[in-house]
């Protein structure tokens, strides 16, 4: 069995990073206060996969080792894996009510994979073996694994090498026997710091002329020349400067950062993809669906903690779920949650097997489901805004409410039903102010918004896939028209 506890995840974190916040480089990176609460989220999810109840959601027998392995490390060898996927993305979001941070490196596992596997197959190359053995240890060792797909882009309106700076997309600056060097950057990285490594591919499809852009490998964090910059998030200074109850999600949290490749040696054993453009269109799409099918497990997941946070904010403040237009919006919040999380079921039922032997998800349900996510979780959260009142706000700091002075007229004043004790109807208002406009709401909304692609991504797959022509089809026979299909 080769699942890691929390304690030793926890444990392999203590390491020297190249990661900068505020200006400064981080001494000892996983004591810090704002760093922390990510740790916490993964450390939650090796936590869950060592407990009996979730073995079969949380785990899964992978077909290289042989062996149980934590699902987030799972190659997709039957339907019933991308199923089980969005259950256990769901399950995390409830328990954490945060961005988990574990499923890009998930995602970009299996998409690298089968690319690698049609690479090789057109044109002889050995990619395939090399991923296979860097993800069996990567089972093996129960490792955290981040994906770097997103460059900088700098002007949109140009091609990679026209950019004013060429490394404004990541590149390759050198090849040797022994492996390549890249230089360039990936925004966004959720959750790479808590990583032991990275998968790298490339953010779009590429043209001739652009073969130093397709490129893809395997690095590990630790990697000479990688510099990390921590994205701030708001009211990320409470966790230093406060007590923990004023952070509102008092354990849990997710991390973004910069990453900057400064001549960055891969050893060869680590590249999965140097100069075949042809497939990066392939890669981009196969990992776009893959990660857009992934919201549709966490953010139903995090929905819950929304809806039940509303629930609960009515019910202490006396009018429980009877009241009808409370309970007309808890349904209203549960009939999007679910809805999401359909899409997300639906994408990964459908889902087919491909040259690789692995299952993919069904590509147009899966950016349905993302443009759905681009929309219902911002209603979701007026909704939550709505029941919580005014105070998430307004709500003065936990220090006044201990304070000597005024906390006795905190206490007084902001007490409601006499079964829920202002203390608790404080840590509940912190954290719906958390949800909704605060750290927690980056992973519910902007992230809903732009992560696996903005809307527009979405829009654009799913009018190539929409087959319009088709449906046109449909009405000629029915009208029996002259040039339709006859069946
Ligand atoms: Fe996973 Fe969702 Fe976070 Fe993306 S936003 S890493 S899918 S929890
Ligand atoms: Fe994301």
């Amino acid at each position: 069995m080769t699942l890691m506890t929390p304690q030793a995840y926890r444990k392999s974190l203590e390491r020297d990073l190249n990661l900068f916040m505020f200006g400064d480089k981080v001494k000892d990176y996983w004591k810090h206060p704002i760093i922390k609460p990510s740790i916490n989220t993964v450390a939650k999810i090796y936590e869950l996969a060592q407990m009996n109840e979730y073995q079969d959601i949380m785990t899964a027998t992978s077909h290289l080792t042989k062996d149980q392995v934590n699902r987030f490390t799972h190659l997709h060898v039957n339907g019933d894996d991308l199923v089980k996927k969005v259950q256990m993305q769901r399950l995390v979001g409830q328990h954490t009510g945060t961005c988990f941070q574990r499923c890009v490196g998930f995602d970009a596992g299996n998409t690298m994979y089968a690319t690698t596997y049609n690479i090789d197959k057109a044109i002889g190359t050995n990619y395939h073996e090399r991923f296979k053995s860097y993800w069996e240890e990567i089972q093996e060792q129960d490792l955290m694994v981040a994906g770097s797909m997103t460059d900088p882009k700098g002007d949109r309106s140009k091609r990679p090498p026209d950019q004013d700076d060429p490394d404004l997309y990541l590149h390759v600056v050198d090849r040797s026997d022994d492996g390549i060097v890249v230089r360039g950057a990936k925004a966004h990285q959720t959750g790479l710091v808590n990583s032991h490594r990275t998968i790298v591919m490339p953010t779009l499809s590429l043209r001739k002329g652009e073969e130093d852009y397709a490129v893809s490998f395997g690095m590990d964090i630790t990697a000479k020349g990688v510099t990390m910059i921590y994205g701030r998030q708001p009211s990320d200074l409470r966790k230093i400067y406060d007590d923990i109850e004023d952070t509102g999600n008092i354990k849990f949290g997710s991390q973004e950062v910069f990453l900057v490749f400064d001549d960055v040696f891969i050893p060869k054993e680590q590249v999965f993809m140097d100069g075949e453009i042809e497939f990066t269109g392939g890669l981009v799409n196969r990992f776009a669906s893959y990660h857009r099918n992934s919201y549709g497990g966490c953010k139903p997941g995090k929905g819950d903690v929304y809806i039940g946070a509303a629930a609960l904010a009515a019910q202490s403040n006396g009018l429980s779920g009877k009241v009808s237009h409370i309970k007309d919006k808890l349904v209203e919040m549960t009939v999007l949650n679910e809805t999401i999380f359909s899409g997300g079921v639906a994408s990964s039922a459908l889902g087919t097997k491909n040259e690789a032997g692995l299952y993919e998800v069904d590509s147009l349900l899966a950016n349905v489901t993302k443009q759905n996510v681009t929309r219902f979780p911002y209603e979701i959260r007026r909704l939550v805004e709505d029941l919580a009142g005014g105070i998430i706000a307004t709500l003065p700091s936990h220090a006044d409410f201990k304070s000597e002075a005024v906390g006795n007229l905190l206490q007084k004043y902001l007490q409601t039903d006499c079964e829920t004790p202002v203390e608790d109807r404080f840590k509940l208002i912190r954290l719906i102010e958390n949800l909704t406009i605060g750290t927690g709401s980056i992973a519910y909304t902007t992230e809903s918004l732009h992560g696996a692609g903005s809307p527009q991504a979405q829009r654009i797959m799913i009018s190539r896939q929409g087959d319009f022509d088709k449906k046109i089809q449909l009405v000629k026979k029915i009208l029996d028209t002259s040039d339709s299909i006859k069946s």
